[in-house]
């Protein structure tokens, strides 16, 4: 299989050195392999994603001195393929409606106790209260949530590797730990259509990504993605996360860090390869 990498930007503000850094790691492993870098657009959030974020995209990474095969896949498009894997899941006897709202959310789960996990990389730890309704007992304004006690126990529990400095090594899926810490994740959102963990797990496996190279923010949510392939019989890359770029204070950087929108050090002159060196990224030769 041809070694192939993505950078998946979310077209909701300006790229920053951070996504600077996963999008040249990306295409710089690609490049010594001989193989292909792909670029995505994640926007299944039409309320956030704005065309003009998504044309600045295109300049930055341009200007970067990147180069990907045309056309730009786009979730937006996509939405016919989010529902096929989710009618899949739903005839696993998987999935549930559920009109929790946030606040909801926060009176079910009561005061915290001591040992038990209260976030996990899909936020608040789901306490259930909708568990027990059937995937056609929806008002049309729910969310859908994967079951994940079922789902745990349903998925062949599959190894996965990761290559990032910080975190080399092969992983199981733990059907405990993925009850405990994680949760009953949401598969659908409301006016979208699908949610991050579903559109990915089905956007690599269709992209044919062999290597999906993305910050260490997404470690944890690694475990979802795993499962979420296991349970859709489609394959696992290999994982490579890579540090978090902070700001000089050890933040990490942020959309709204505008202070280091690669657009910004552009107009001030800064040269690619200079933002190369600041990374501490090969310079390219030629
Ligand atoms: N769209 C995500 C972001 O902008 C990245 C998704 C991924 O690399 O898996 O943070």
């Amino acid at each position: 299989m041809t070694f192939t990498t993505r950078f998946a930007p979310s077209p909701t503000g300006p790229l920053h050195l951070g996504h600077a850094y996963s999008a040249m790691l990306a295409y710089d492993m690609a490049m010594a392999k001989g193989g292909r870098f792909l670029l995505r657009i994640e926007d299944i959030d039409q309320s956030r994603a704005r065309p003009a974020w998504e044309a600045q995209i295109y300049e930055d990474l341009s200007w970067l001195g990147l180069s990907w095969p045309q056309p730009v896949m786009r979730q937006s498009d996509r939405l016919p393929r989010y529902r096929a894997a989710l009618e899949q899941l739903t005839a696993m006897g998987l999935t549930y409606p559920c009109s929790c709202n946030r606040a909801d959310i926060e009176a079910a789960a009561g005061a915290p106790q001591e040992g038990v996990p209260q976030f996990g990389p899909d936020g608040r730890i789901y306490p259930g209260t909708c568990r027990g309704r059937g995937p056609d007992e929806t008002t049309g304004q729910d969310v859908l949530r994967l079951n994940m006690e079922k789902a745990a126990r349903t998925a062949e529990l599959r190894s996965f590797t990761e290559t990032g400095a910080d975190f080399a090594g092969t992983y199981t899926l733990d059907p405990e730990q993925l009850i405990s810490t994680v949760g009953d994740i949401i598969l659908v959102r409301r006016n979208m259509g699908s949610s991050y963990h579903l559109s990915v797990v089905t956007d690599d496996a269709d992209q044919k990504i062999t290597h999906a190279v993305r910050a260490a923010d997404l470690r944890e949510a690694t475990q979802i993605h795993v499962l979420l392939q296991s349970l859709l019989g489609l394959p696992t890359p290999i994982y490579h996360h890579h540090h978090l770029i902070r700001d000089d204070t050890g933040k990490r950087l942020a959309k709204r860090d505008d202070a280091r929108a690669i657009a910004k050090y552009r107009a001030e002159g800064t040269s690619p390869q200079d933002i190369r060196e600041m990374l501490g990224l090969p310079l390219l030769s030629g």
